[in-house]
């Protein structure tokens, strides 16, 4: 049956009227699922509306009490996990227990968030001059957005509204077309937690929507998370329209594999960044760079288990991986593996001949194995997007370091070794925002902060932790004596404190 998806403005769902609509389908069968409401301009200047009204109240209202708001979204967050996750599988086509995992880095988010009385605390100074303080506070900005990728349909969300709102703000969120019901299911728990009408508002739209928001006179900063080239256009209009603007790409991670690291250790590593979530995370691995004699060793490890990934339905409890989110993705996924045949990589796995009975209309690709991947090829340089691995020989370790760091991407890295030295070193000197040390996936606690590093990342600010409390307010700094100082009479040179 397909159902009719809309809007959350105002704490209601309110219809669609532009008369456009987008398909959201099954992965797993290709069938339409549902038919989602595009918001013309007039629709989103609507919520940017309701969003300013709410606005004053919410931001005079105590962070204390913002906070305990957001102690009983946790709650109702725990309680709805394993809905959240259904919502994301079945539009997305993630695995259930890969789905629920991202609610919990999104919940993560809402823990950090209850503590906004300190998070908020500002600076005094007792005597910045004789019987005169200085205090500087943080305030919320106004109306914010948020503009969400496909992949990550409930966790990147959570990166950002929590923490806008925690901080007075009010948010419109414009979510991925591709999977909207988790985000519009979030904004319901939350005005069931207690959160007032207007101050979280779902927006579901295309271009048409981003265009409005990032030029928008009542919107005061923006949160993207996407694809590189969109990232960036998101960033010069949303700063030429004097906006604050984060804005998180693209990425081509590589895990360095040192000759003394465990090769099991690392394979096992490979096999889950490289094609959990079917390689459809930015901080997937989609580069090993085997240093020395760990390239023939490593793919002797990890060509098997490439051959015997799981791949299945969302359903499907045994399935490792499933399939792509769009038809789009199946053939871009497969285009590019034509090109690294084409370009002379050797094919170890080959994803493209998968075939899942009953499946015949999903966009399930295999896991797939590239060995001698050169620096010139397509398939190393561009973001693939889908569960191909790409194994890089490198003869030392400053020639795999000077792969990571010459690289137009810079979001997450790591390496696999024994050697503290060569860790350390690696940390110290890798050109990229997140680094693991026999960490493959170093996705940053929600206390933290995360963002590349290059074409990863434009803007300043990374999302969420106090990068995050920082993005979401600016600082004010007062100045104040009492009246007993006060010397009668102007001055007029500049002032300097007595
Ligand atoms: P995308 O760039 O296609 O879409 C992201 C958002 O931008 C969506 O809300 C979409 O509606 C909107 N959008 C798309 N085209 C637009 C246009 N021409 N003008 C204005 N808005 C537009 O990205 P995606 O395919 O949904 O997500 C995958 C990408 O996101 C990958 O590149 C991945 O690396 C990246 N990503 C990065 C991070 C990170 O933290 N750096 C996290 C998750 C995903």
């Amino acid at each position: 049956m397909t159902q009719e998806l809309h809007h959350f403005i105002g704490g209601q769902v309110v219809k669609g009227t532009s008369g456009r609509t987008s398909d959201v389908f099954n992965p797993a069968t290709g069938d339409v699922t549902a038919k989602l409401s595009l918001a013309s301009a007039g629709e989103v200047d609507q919520a940017v509306r309701n969003a300013a009204d709410a606005f004053p109240d919410w931001a005079a209202t105590t962070p204390l009490n913002r906070a305990r708001v957001f102690f009983k979204y946790r709650e109702l967050l725990e309680a709805n996990k394993q809905k959240i996750a259904e919502l994301i599988s079945r539009e997305h086509g993630k695995v259930l227990a890969d789905a629920a995992g991202e609610v919990t880095r999104g919940i993560e988010v809402v823990e950090f968030v209850c503590g906004a009385p300190h998070l908020l605390k500002g600076e005094f100074s007792e005597n910045v001059g004789t019987n005169v303080d200085s205090h500087s506070v943080r305030q919320p900005l106004g109306v914010v957005a948020g503009i969400t990728p496909f992949n990550f349909p409930a966790m990147v969300p959570m990166w950002m509204f929590p923490v806008a709102i925690a901080c007075g703000n009010t948010f419109i969120l414009k979510p991925s077309e591709r999977d909207p019901s988790a985000p519009l299911f979030l904004a319901e728990l939350a005005k069931e937690a207690g959160l007032p009408d207007g101050v979280l508002n779902v927006v579901n739209g295309d271009k048409e929507a981003v265009d409005t928001l990032l030029t928008h006179p009542d919107i005061q900063a923006v949160s993207f998370v996407g694809s590189t080239g969109i990232a960036e256009y998101v960033y010069h209009t949303g700063t030429a329209h004097n906006k604050r603007v984060q804005a998180l790409g693209g990425a081509k991670n590589h895990m360095v594999v040192m000759p003394d690291a465990d090769m099991d250790q690392a394979a096992n590593a490979l096999m889950g960044a490289g094609y959990g979530s079917a390689g459809e995370r930015c901080m997937a691995v989609s580069v090993a760079v085997a240093v020395g004699k760990a390239g023939d060793e490593l793919v002797k490890h990890l060509a098997p288990q490439v051959r015997n990934l799981k791949v299945g339905p969302y359903d499907d409890p045994e399935a490792d991986m499933g399939p792509l989110v769009t038809k789009q993705a199946y053939d871009r996924v497969r285009n590019y593996i034509d090109i690294g045949v084409e370009e002379g990589a050797e094919l170890v796995v080959d994803g493209r001949e998968l075939n899942l009975q009953g499946y015949e209309n999903g966009y399930f690709v295999g896991g797939t194995l590239f060995d001698h991947v050169k620096s010139d090829m397509r398939i190393y340089n561009e973001e693939i997007f889908g569960p191909v691995l790409s194994v890089v020989r490198a003869n030392d370790y400053e020639e795999a370091l000077k792969l990571v760091n010459e690289h137009e991407y810079g979001n997450g890295t790591a390496i696999f070794t024994h050697d503290g030295d060569a860790a350390r070193n690696f940390a110290n000197r890798a050109q990229i925002g997140m680094v693991g040390v026999n960490v493959p996936i170093p996705v940053p606690m929600a206390f933290y902060s995360f963002g590349g590093w290059k074409r990863s990342l434009f803007g300043d600010h990374y999302a969420h932790g106090p990068e995050g409390i920082r993005f979401y307010t600016r600082m004010k700094t007062v100045t104040s004596r009492w009246p007993k100082g006060v010397r009668s009479g102007a001055e007029f040179v500049m002032p300097t404190m007595k």
